[in-house]
């Protein structure tokens, strides 16, 4: 399964990074935007945090995200299941080294720069994600909106397992283990197994797993 991955889009600024590059760009672009928009300022400024959320065991996915810091842990955990996780509403806890973090608590409370915790959805086929706490700063968040997306990673473009040359779009759960589930349209017209094994090829670190359809 051979994989590459486009450049990415800072969407304060628009200009485009790959995972790392943006990490470095984001720490440096965030605070010149804010000080950019203090002067056309309609929005109260208030603390939030800059973090990077990222597949533990797929580091290829994943969301650079501003947070206000008096939201609870459960509107990041909400946030997380929207955009890369929900398939049949299984638990999930967020854990900082090792212990479980109850989801009433407040970011404020919880959180300081530099900090890396454990978000794991389904505690039978577990997607792990990483969440880095970057930064603290402060400045104007839109009402009603506590979680913003800085950046987000482009869908890798995945080949083919069959065939190597046309980007995959179906994965076979009874084969992907086996390293041949990825496949084409067409290589997954022809493939053996039963349709209702397949799910579709989704830019979320879950791709694949259990239900998840995007
Ligand atoms: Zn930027
Ligand atoms: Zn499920
Ligand atoms: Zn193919
Ligand atoms: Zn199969």
């Amino acid at each position: 399964m051979l994989e590459k991955t486009p450049k990415a889009t800072c969407l304060l600024c628009k200009s485009k990074y790959t995972g790392t590059g943006m990490t470095r760009h984001l720490q440096s672009c965030l605070p010149k935007s804010l000080k950019n928009q203090r002067k056309s300022q309609r929005l109260k400024p208030q603390p939030f945090f800059h973090i990077l959320v990222k597949g533990y065991y797929s580091p290829g996915y994943w969301l650079h995200l501003k947070v206000a810091s008096s939201a609870k842990l459960e509107v990041l955990d909400q946030f997380l299941r929207d955009i890369w996780l929900e398939c049949c509403g299984h638990l999930s806890a967020f854990s900082y080294e090792g212990t479980d973090l109850a989801m009433g608590r407040k970011l404020e409370d919880v959180f300081t720069p530099g900090m890396e915790l454990l978000h794991e959805y389904d505690f039978g086929t577990t997607t792990e994600l990483l969440v880095k706490v970057l930064g603290e700063y402060e400045g104007p968040m839109e009402k009603n909106k506590p979680v913003e997306i800085l950046s987000r990673n482009e869908a890798p473009e995945i080949l083919c397992d069959v065939c190597g040359k046309a980007p995959a779009v179906q994965i076979c759960t009874e084969c992907q283990w086996e390293g041949g589930g990825w496949l084409c349209q067409s290589c997954a017209e022809s493939h053996e197994c039963s349709k209702e094994m397949f799910l579709p090829v989704v830019n979320s670190p879950r791709t694949g797993v259990c239900g998840y359809t995007g």
